[in-house]
């Protein structure tokens, strides 16, 4: 069996495009003289539950070869860019061909929205045109400078619709409720819409897109109503500039006590952090849906409570957080050395196990994650001064 073909091991990957580019580019044997009766035979394939590496060799009449590291790279790279393309979108509720920009023939146009502020927050963390980032992309840890025209870029609005969030672009953070709910806003939507753009790579599951329809029905309605009192937010301030800048969201199965978070069936509960940094100081803010209160109201009760804030907001972000960007001399002063632990803390928090049942169903429901993570058991610390 050759090595792409793991990945219908997976019931977690998804490899339409992966297989399409490479069909395009002729690798690993595929071509389009027999691209189709190639895509039937995977149908042929017993259903994981059943299947065994035998049931691979009706794959052997096409002479497949391995593709190389590179090669899956570029592929890869292909892929995640048709996925971009594919997803972008505006975000806002109101958005039609009558209200978003469009062009001359009445299409809409998406920009590239940043999702931390260009210039009042990204300008002062920024060195030589860069400022520092990482992911994990499900694989491993990958840190890498990128300009900072392109930090922080999704593409989740028209140009007329992203003028909402000039409130948080334009004006200095006073703490207006108005504020505090585009922070949480944007944090959404730019995790949800990175996980939209990876959707042609990953399978997140059903639920998934389930959670981020029905967030979305609150935030959309919000919007509608200039209801801004639907987001909770605790603000925290750290009395000193840190170059690090956070927005993005996620949900936490423990509270800071190791206390397991009941999530519901039917809408994921999410929290919306943002971190940035200030002349003098840095805020950190912590959102959560007024309707998710009983779960997470005590967060920010217990963060001050323990008062170890440093340590509590450096494990929130290297945990869940993506969109993450740094000072690059503060990167490789003050984090670079926890690389190592961050991809093991990422790998413990954001990996799921899933499996197929015998009905071809797809069960996540094993995690990784231990309950005491958000103690720091490795001492780490973003926060170097
Ligand atoms: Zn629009």
């Amino acid at each position: 069996m050759v090595n792409y073909l793991l990945q219908l091991q997976n019931p977690q990957m998804v490899y339409t495009d992966f297989f399409e580019v490479m069909c395009e580019y002729r690798k690993g044997g595929l071509n389009p003289t027999m691209y189709i009766e190639f895509m039937k035979t995977i149908q042929l394939l017993p259903s994981l539950y059943y299947r065994h590496e035998s049931d691979y060799k009706i794959f052997d009449k096409f002479n497949l070869t391995d593709i190389s590291e590179d090669e899956f790279q570029i592929i890869i790279k292909e892929v995640m860019k048709r996925g971009i393309e594919k997803s972008k979108i505006c975000w806002h509720p109101n958005a039609d061909t009558s209200t978003c920009k469009v062009d001359g023939s009445g299409k809409i146009i998406i920009s590239a929205a940043h999702s931390i502020q260009n210039n009042g927050v990204l300008s002062k963390i920024v060195e030589n045109g860069q400022v520092m980032s990482y992911t994990f992309d499900k694989v491993e840890f990958d840190g890498k400078p990128i300009g900072k025209n392109h930090a922080s870029i999704f593409w989740g609005f028209c140009n007329t619709h992203d003028a909402m969030f000039r409130p948080i672009e334009v004006s200095l953070y006073t703490g207006t409720p108005e504020q505090n709910f585009l922070y949480a806003y944007r944090g959404f939507v730019v995790a949800s819409h990175k996980k939209i753009e990876v959707s042609n790579r990953y399978n997140f599951g059903e639920q998934s897109n389930n959670d981020i329809v029905n967030n979305k029905k609150i935030f959309d309605n919000a919007i509608i109503t200039n209801s801004f009192s639907v987001i909770e937010t605790e603000i925290f301030e750290l009395p000193a500039f840190y170059p690090i800048a956070v927005t993005s969201s996620f949900y936490l199965d423990f509270d800071f006590e190791g206390n397991p978070i009941p999530h519901s069936e039917d809408r994921m509960e999410d929290i919306f952090i943002t971190l940035f940094p200030t002349q003098k100081k840095s805020y950190f803010l912590l959102s959560y849906f007024n309707q998710d209160r009983h779960l997470y109201g005590n967060l920010g009760e217990q963060l001050r409570k323990r008062d170890n804030l440093k340590s509590d907001i450096t494990m929130l972000i290297a945990a869940h957080a993506e969109n993450v960007y740094f000072n690059p001399t503060y990167y490789k002063t003050f984090i670079e050395q926890y690389e190592t632990i961050l991809e093991l803390i990422m790998f413990h928090s954001q990996m799921d196990y899933a499996t197929m049942d015998e009905n071809n169903q797809m069960k996540v429901d094993f995690s990784f994650t231990p309950s005491n993570y958000l103690n720091n058991p490795y001492e780490i610390n973003f926060f170097g001064y």
